[in-house]
């Protein structure tokens, strides 16, 4: 046979019987052939021996004093550590019964006194090299069992990635969602917070003007984790912000460690891991995300990673953000000056014709009063020939304020109704209410006191006024209360101007400051 020569000669046998010559027979037998061999005479003294070392194979005679071959076998086997030993039994009974009951002890073999050196050794031999067959069987069980688990580790810490990947695509998709700055951080800096396990985390805002950071949202894990949401950090001497300023992700891993003072106030504030990586918004540092993890330990790669994919779509979000705050103002801003006459800086016309269409239709439902006043500047063509055209602008722009300074409630409306002519919209105003507000408009017009001297109704700018006011009935068009106005601005002018004039009464004498 071809056994492997290193394995055999290292085997190590223990030989056990009380018969002395057979005891040193075997040992010269097995010790020419290299086995390393240790004898003992008892059932007991086995026990002993094999506690202290392990053979690799035990030659056992059955019938010895004490404790004979069967118990020791027996007690062997009971053992976990001992089980697996090989037991050939020696006896100098050739019975088939005692060869049964060997193998039922748990015997691997059985050789018969007197020895045949020949058979001894082959069995021997078999038995050793089956112990390491066996021993070689086990480790590559043992290898296989590592690598299935291995195997099994890495296929679930991806699993773990890939859901951390999905969960992470779908925070991300969340925070771009909303326009809304505020919705944004909560969402980004509770999912996060949740997704890596972490016991803090705050989003800060880096104030250039103040030389600050501000906390504007952040994670706690439970509500005894320190808040800082009302903490900021300065920045002059940081060398932590100074290194976000230039964009570096900041992973310490126990910040209870450090020592310089602005370290030791972070430190105190919060022993543990911090992970700080910095927004930068139109390549600037807007701020940072900063994460804690309180019991301190390195931080992962696959961590580091989607905190930074984290910051640079909360980047993004800030971006669009304030890009869309900046077109709401915008907007708004359009939206008055698409109402607004350049010139005077009161409503313009289409305001006026929105506006009248709207309160018509409400005074209708209503059915209360809508009042009308057309005011009209007096002779002011010859006011433009005197002074200039550019004096007759600025002239205009101080009578519309003038009028509206005098209208007060917030649903009235002054408006440039075309050329020099203003006109009021007073809705829940009757006719003599519209009065009162026209004679207060031409009072304070003509207080004024800008000089017209081509004028014949005063030697100051005055206007005239046309007032209308009804309740409108169905089918009637606004345009009817714009007509009546005009109508009333018609008799007052006719009537020697600086004056009002009411629609459905004869004219009405002014009266004059
Ligand atoms: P009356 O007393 O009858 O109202 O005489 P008036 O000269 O005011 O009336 P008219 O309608 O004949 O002339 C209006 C003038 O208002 C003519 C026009 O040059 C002037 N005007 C209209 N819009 C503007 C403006 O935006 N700026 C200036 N400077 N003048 C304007
Ligand atoms: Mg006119
Ligand atoms: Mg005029």
């Amino acid at each position: 046979m071809n056994f492997p020569q290193i394995s055999e000669a290292k085997a190590e046998i223990l030989l056990v019987d009380d018969q002395p010559d057979a005891l040193r027979l075997l040992s010269i037998m097995l010790n020419s052939q290299g086995y390393r061999v240790h004898r003992v005479a008892s059932g007991s003294a086995a026990i002993k021996a094999v506690q202290q070392q392990i053979p690799d194979l035990i030659l056992l005679d059955i019938r010895m004093a004490g404790m004979d071959g069967y118990e020791v076998c027996q007690r062997l086997k009971a053992h976990e550590a001992t089980q697996d030993i090989p037991i050939i039994f020696l006896s100098a009974l050739n019975d088939t019964l005692d060869k049964v009951k060997a193998f039922n002890v748990g015997g691997v073999d059985y050789v018969t006194k007197p020895f045949e050196f020949a058979e001894v050794l082959a069995r021997v031999e078999n038995q050793i090299q089956i112990c390491l067959l066996r021993k070689q069987l086990q480790g590559k069980n043992g290898e296989l069992h590592q690598e299935i688990q291995r195997r099994k580790q890495s296929e679930h810490s991806l699993m773990n990635q890939a859901q951390k990947e999905q969960a992470l695509n779908r925070v991300i998709q969340e925070i771009h969602k909303s326009m809304d700055l505020g919705t944004v951080f909560f969402t980004a800096i509770s999912e996060i917070g949740k997704l890596l396990r972490l016991d803090f985390a705050t989003i800060m805002n880096y104030s250039p003007q103040q030389q600050i950071w501000l906390p504007v949202a952040e994670y706690r894990q439970s509500s005894e984790t320190e808040s800082h949401l009302y903490a900021s950090l300065p920045d002059e001497g940081n060398p932590i912000t100074a290194k976000l300023k230039g964009g570096e992700i900041i992973c310490l891993d126990n910040a209870g460690l450090l020592k310089d003072n602005i370290h030791s106030t972070l430190a105190k504030r919060s022993t543990g891991s911090w992970l700080i990586v910095p927004l930068e918004v139109n390549h600037q540092v807007w701020g940072s995300l900063s994460l804690l993890r309180q019991q301190p330990s390195p931080w992962q790669e696959m961590e580091v990673r989607s905190a930074e994919a984290l910051a640079s779509q909360l980047a993004i979000a800030i971006q669009q953000a304030e890009l869309y705050q900046k077109l709401q103002l915008a907007n708004q801003e359009l939206g008055r000056l698409a109402t607004l006459d350049g010139l005077t800086q009161v409503a313009n016309r289409r305001k006026f014709d929105e506006c009248l269409e709207s309160q018509w239709r409400e005074a209708r439902r209503e059915q209360s009063y809508l009042g009308m006043i057309l005011c009209d500047v007096d002779h002011f063509k010859n006011y433009n020939d005197s002074y200039g055209h550019l004096a007759g602008d600025d002239c205009l722009k101080a009578v519309a304020q003038a009028i509206n300074q005098v209208v007060k409630r917030p649903d009235d409306l002054v408006a440039r109704y075309g050329g020099e002519e203003l006109a009021v919209i007073l809705p829940r105003t009757a006719l003599n209410g519209a009065a009162h507000i026209a004679e207060a408009i031409r009072r304070q017009v003509y207080k004024l006191q800008i000089p017209h001297n081509a004028s014949t109704a005063a030697d100051v700018v005055t206007l005239s006024l046309g007032i209308a006011s009804f309740i409108p009935q169905a089918e009637q068009p606004p345009q009817d209360l714009v007509n009546q106005a005009d109508k009333a601005l018609y008799q007052a002018k006719a009537a020697g101007r600086n004056r009002l004039a009411l629609y459905g009464l004869a004219s009405i004498t002014s009266y004059v400051a």
